[in-house]
């Protein structure tokens, strides 16, 4: 396994489960320090350094950048991967369900990201990667609130790589399809029947299969590699081919 991020340090967050676990593992495994910032510890243990933080609370990201701090005096990558979904219309979703999911996903985002800036300006290999989703260019249904949320991720991270361009900083983002992760094992558990409702979300896929955490995860890493010097301001789709494909069936 190539070492490129050795020396470097890392936080991610949503390290606890699915998708930010992964990453926490590859990073690790390819020579970086991971601190997992999340409201649960998980499964990081063996993986990443846990610091609890709840990305929506702006006290609680706050004491675990202090917490951070006194543990790594540098920071060179940042992954901004935990999130909630909401499964609803725009008919149906409260003025508090919106604000919960911006809150978390959007505004989280840049919590994490305002604390994070001014260590990553020192570093010589400082990278952001936000995870947005499909769901943020493409009409999926009932996904009112959490859709707009990773559209507005989209968006902020291109401000970002604008804004921080000149800071050294570069910042890309990933738009996963449906992605085998404990959070959709949660929504199919949920569902009357659970085997019909996951084919339906592997054949919405051109490749016919759920993407591995695992994939979502070498993507996100590929971004925050120092070998990627030049690549800001890009979302990487991994997604089966279901943005861009069109299979005739
Ligand atoms: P997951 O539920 O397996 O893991 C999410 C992690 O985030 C958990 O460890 C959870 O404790 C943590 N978390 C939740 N709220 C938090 C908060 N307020 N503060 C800190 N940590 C918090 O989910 P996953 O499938 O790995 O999803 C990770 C990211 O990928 C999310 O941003 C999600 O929107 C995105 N995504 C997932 C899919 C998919 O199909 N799984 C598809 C597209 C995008």
């Amino acid at each position: 396994m190539s070492k490129e991020f050795s020396g470097l340090v890392a936080i991610v967050t949503g390290a606890g489960s699915g998708i930010g676990l992964e990453v926490a593992r590859g990073l690790t495994e390819r020579g970086a320090r991971v601190f997992g910032f999340d409201i649960n510890q998980g499964e990081m243990a063996s993986v990443a350094t846990f610091i609890k933080c709840d990305i929506g609370d702006a006290a609680s990201v706050e004491s675990a950048f202090a917490e951070f701090k006194k543990a790594s005096s540098k920071l060179d990558i940042l992954i901004n991967n935990a999130g909630i979904g909401s499964l609803t219309t725009v008919e149906k979703e409260t003025d508090e369900i919106w604000h919960k999911v911006l809150n978390i996903n959007v505004v989280g985002t840049a919590r994490v990201s305002r604390a994070a800036i001014a260590l990553l300006r020192e570093s010589k290999s400082a990278a952001i990667v936000n995870t947005a989703s499909v769901a943020a260019i493409d009409g999926i249904p009932n996904r009112a609130a959490y859709s707009a949320s990773k559209g507005a991720i989209l968006s902020l991270t291109l401000a970002m790589a604008t804004d921080h361009l000149a800071d050294g900083i570069r910042v890309n983002a990933v738009n996963p399809a449906t992605t085998d992760t404990p959070w959709v094992k949660k929504l199919l558990d949920q569902s009357p029947d659970a085997k019909a409702a996951r084919s339906a979300l592997e054949s919405r896929q051109p490749m016919g299969r759920l993407v591995s955490p695992s994939e979502i995860a070498s993507a996100i890493i590929f971004l925050a590699s120092p070998v990627q010097a030049s690549v800001t301001g890009t979302t990487l789709n991994v997604d089966g081919g279901m943005h861009s494909l069109r299979i005739p069936k």
